[in-house]
């Protein structure tokens, strides 16, 4: 790939990366760090059954202090701006010259395609899609469209499959095994891996009245947020290399969480609002460029500063599991694939049918 002609093709979009880098280091990027009061990470669980109470950095002030982090605080953005500013790559980033170009590359055609992408969305997003059709579509024209590492696979588990994108554009959606995790602690299967990255898809039907399992709501520590925050330390202990996001989208927002197993770190991000629920129905540049670089947070990702460790905002999970003697197996014995939540052998019929002859239902256990 020639650098000359992908700093051509970036340098369109100039402006509006310039700005957007600006506002992921301002209060609309908000990271908050995130502390575990109480959660059964010590059980053997599916996620569908994880919960996991945790409260965030914004939410407790009663030291006086307020931790908070920005998004660009987490991914080294001057990479990207200097990119543009000059055309070259960092020094200590030649290694990965190649990912780094195709990530850039990328970007650029994301921003060429951008009014279509975002027409395609918000067509989509009003419709009351299932979710797997849902899925399909934003990992087909947004996530998939963003990342360096094309593989995607959904998950095998619990959808009624679709074979290609409902929107008409002829791509195929591959299934397989999506599970992580061990069974003797959290485990379960993701609706979306993307090359090293895991997706968590939550798609509200249009008719729901009830509020979205997104809101940034204080009180509203609900069963999906439990599940998103077990998805995240599990897939970070199975990647054992740093902060590692996990990305949970829903109709119309996305946030992302990161975990770092070796500092028990934990944050979550803002809401990044989709096409849909912005006043202009696009895709907010901030919103792609976040989702951009933690797509590619192994290329942009900062790790931890040591500023964070000395803000003492630690996510508590490691003295949790330490106690409870569960420890190794999230250090060691994490692992991709291999524990779907299986569905046990189902009673023979005449088990289901009660005296009166009537049918009993189908009991699912839980694993
Ligand atoms: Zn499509």
């Amino acid at each position: 790939m020639d650098i000359k002609s992908v700093h051509t093709q970036l340098n369109k979009h100039k402006d509006a990366i310039r700005n957007t880098v600006e506002s992921l280091n301002e209060f609309s990027s908000l990271v908050c760090f995130l502390r575990i009061i109480s959660c059964n990470g010590d059980s053997p669980c599916n996620f569908s059954d994880a919960w996991c109470v945790a409260e965030r950095s914004v939410d407790v002030d009663s030291t006086g202090r307020n931790p908070i982090v920005y998004f660009a605080d987490l991914f080294d953005v001057t990479i990207l701006t200097q990119f543009l500013d000059t055309g070259t790559l960092p020094e200590h980033k030649k290694q990965s010259s190649t990912a780094l170009l195709k990530s850039f590359d990328r970007l650029a055609k994301f921003l060429d395609n951008y009014e279509e992408t975002s027409k395609i969305l918000q067509k989509y997003s009003e419709k009351n899609l299932r979710e797997v059709e849902w899925a399909g579509i934003f990992g087909t024209h947004i996530a998939k469209q963003l990342a360096v590492v094309q593989d995607m696979r959904m998950s095998d588990t619990g959808y009624e499959k679709v074979s290609v994108c409902i929107c008409g554009c002829g791509n195929d959606l591959e299934y397989g095994d999506t599970s992580m995790g061990n069974k003797q602690v959290w485990h379960g299967s993701i609706d979306i891996f993307l090359g090293h990255v895991a997706i968590d898809v939550a798609w509200q039907a249009t008719d729901s009245s009830s509020t979205s399992a997104f809101e940034l709501d204080t009180d509203n520590l609900d069963k999906y947020r439990h599940q998103l925050i077990a998805e995240t330390i599990v897939f970070s202990c199975t990647r054992s290399k740093g902060l590692v996001p996990t990305i949970a989208v829903s109709r119309e927002k996305l946030k992302v969480f990161l975990y770092d197993h070796e500092s028990d770190l934990l944050f979550e991000s803002k809401e990044f609002p989709l096409a849909s629920f912005t006043k202009e129905k696009e895709l907010p540049y901030q919103t792609i460029l976040a989702l951009w670089l933690a797509i590619n947070y192994s290329l942009f990702g900062s790790g931890i500063s040591p500023v964070y460790k000395q803000a003492g905002y630690f996510a508590n999970f490691k003295p949790f599991i330490t106690e409870k003697k569960k420890c190794e197996i999230y250090v060691k014995e994490m692992h991709l694939f291999g524990c779907k939540k299986v569905l046990t052998m189902l009673p023979p019929l005449s088990a289901t049918v009660d005296k009166k002859g009537q049918k009993g239902f189908w009991h699912v256990p839980r694993s």
